[in-house]
């Protein structure tokens, strides 16, 4: 497997990101991809923002949504999960994500299914289910575009909403070349129809159609899928079973505040002011209806969420609507993309969630060094989620659990000490500036040791000077003093 997100590396998630950072920094067309890309997200949203009148009180209002939503989680799932059954459908409750497998496994088998035509759910990912579903010879296919594209490449999502971001026209040809032995020249046309044939097929012959879920009522016991390529649509009305894989977190109370969240959804995400397709299904196919799947089962993942239920500082972070607006305006992802985290969930929210939904802060946990703490995410976030705070917390739990190396560990120590003492600090400035002369060209440090060189390879450090501002301020001082005292005498 070539992508980055599976389970093998996910093991490998902080040892492994200095050099997955390195492999992504040298590939040129990956960064102009990912710039490009962002770039044009980052601009549809906010003009979308200026278009939409006063854009704080909105965000407030979804801010004020969620929190509400999550401080009262236990009622909403309840009221979720029995209107869902009142109205036809099953509710799985998954603590973890091999129980949500062994669900879904289980509702395979009972249907016989062979084929599974999925939406696009990040969930899914999260739990591996399609390795898992390839285990027991199921064949599971991506029909979101951006998906497919990524299962014929065999690699994971590397953005929340552009699954594919790093990948060029010419890259999609080869894909399709390989996957259907025609021969694909690189046109935006000429791929898209290959794969809307492709895909058309699938839906029809799908045993079970699986899709995420952008949010659902409680109460109404609704499902609400957002797509851009009607697919969601297709897959959860034309098998005969849909089985709906969504984290506990991603409810609403009510249908008007589904509005509020639709709104801030799509306008964070692409700048849209409402996603092209917008579909809401309650329960399976009724009496009457035209089309619908004849059965419809909710499969409810836990996974480490209710962990950060009641957390001061965590909690909120079971706010997010998954837009990526803070993947977009980020620095560092904007430069190395997705895989580089190692993780399903990339950029701010995944250096956040991913140590805190797998308790992992010894692996998962180093991602919090992957921001430059701008607070850029904070900013674009419209439900106001403070990532950069967390981030500060996650490194701060990473040094209480005494995770950090023991070369860092020595360092901020020796930090705090001389810090802590004048009479040390005085010394070790004075020091410093001797012991920095051999490193010194033009009055720059253009090359150091490590670690200093992490910092020389990309810029240079100016040098120490002989006398510090500390010196400079208190022979001022007493320049200052005696001129005083000469005034006096006068
Ligand atoms: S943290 Fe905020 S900006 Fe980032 S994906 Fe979630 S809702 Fe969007």
């Amino acid at each position: 497997m070539s992508g980055h997100g599976n389970t093998a590396v996910d093991e490998r998630i902080g040892s492994g990101l200095k050099s997955r950072t390195k492999h992504a920094l040298n590939d040129e067309f990956l960064r102009k991809a990912v710039a490009f890309t962002t770039d044009k997200l980052k601009n549809g949203r906010l003009q979308a923002m200026d278009t939409f009148g006063d854009w704080e009180a909105w965000r407030e209002r979804g801010r004020a949504i969620r929190s509400h939503t999550i401080a009262n989680l236990d009622y909403y799932l309840g009221q979720f999960a029995d209107n869902v059954v009142q109205g036809g459908g099953n509710v799985y409750f998954c603590k973890e994500g091999k129980d949500a497998v062994r669900t879904f496994m289980d509702i395979a088998e009972r249907n016989k299914a062979k084929l599974v035509a999925k939406g696009k759910s990040m969930v899914s990912e999260e739990i591996h289910l399609n390795q898992e579903l390839e285990k027991k010879g199921i064949e599971a296919i991506e029909t979101d575009l951006g998906e497919y594209i990524l299962q014929l490449a065999r690699e994971t999502p590397s953005h929340l909403i552009i699954p594919a971001i790093h990948k060029n026209k010419q890259q999609i040809a080869e894909l399709f070349t390989d996957a259907s032995g025609e021969h694909f020249e690189p046109e935006t046309k000429v791929l898209a129809e290959y794969a809307r044939k492709k895909l058309r097929n699938y839906f029809l012959e799908a045993d079970i159609g699986l899709t995420g879920c952008n949010f659902g009522v409680a109460e109404s016991g609704s499902i609400t899928l957002v797509s851009n390529e009607g697919n969601g649509r297709m897959v959860s009305t034309l098998p005969k079973v849909h089985v709906v894989v969504m984290g506990m977190e991603r409810l609403v109370p009510t249908f008007e505040d589904l509005e509020v969240v639709l709104n801030l959804l799509a306008r964070s995400a692409t700048g849209q002011k409402l996603t092209t397709y917008t579909s809401i299904l309650t329960g399976p196919r009724a009496s009457g209806d035209l089309d619908g799947p004849e059965e419809l089962h909710v499969i409810i993942l836990d996974n480490g969420r209710s962990e950060q239920l009641g957390d001061p500082i965590f909690q909120e972070v079971l706010n997010c609507i998954r837009c990526a607006a803070c993947l977009n305006v980020c620095p560092v992802y904007r430069h190395v993309g997705g895989h580089t985290y190692g993780s399903v969930y990339s950029g701010p929210i995944g250096a956040v969630l991913t140590p805190l939904l797998q308790q992992d802060m010894k692996e998962a946990g180093t991602l919090a060094y992957a921001s430059s703490l701008c607070g850029a995410c904070y900013e674009a976030c419209p439900v106001k989620i403070p990532l950069h705070d967390m981030l500060v917390h996650l490194r701060h739990r990473k040094v209480k659990m005494k995770l950090t190396s023991l070369p860092e560990r020595i360092a901020f120590k020796s930090y705090q000490t001389i810090f802590g003492n004048i009479k040390l600090y005085k010394l070790a400035t004075k020091s410093a500036y001797y012991m920095q002369k051999p490193l010194v060209r033009d009055g720059m440090i253009k090359a150091g040791p490590p670690p200093l060189s992490g910092w020389t390879q990309s810029r240079f450090m100016p040098m120490l000077p002989k006398q510090s501002f500390r010196d400079k301020w208190g022979a001022l001082q007493q320049e200052l003093a005696s001129r005083r005292k000469e005034g006096g005498k006068r």
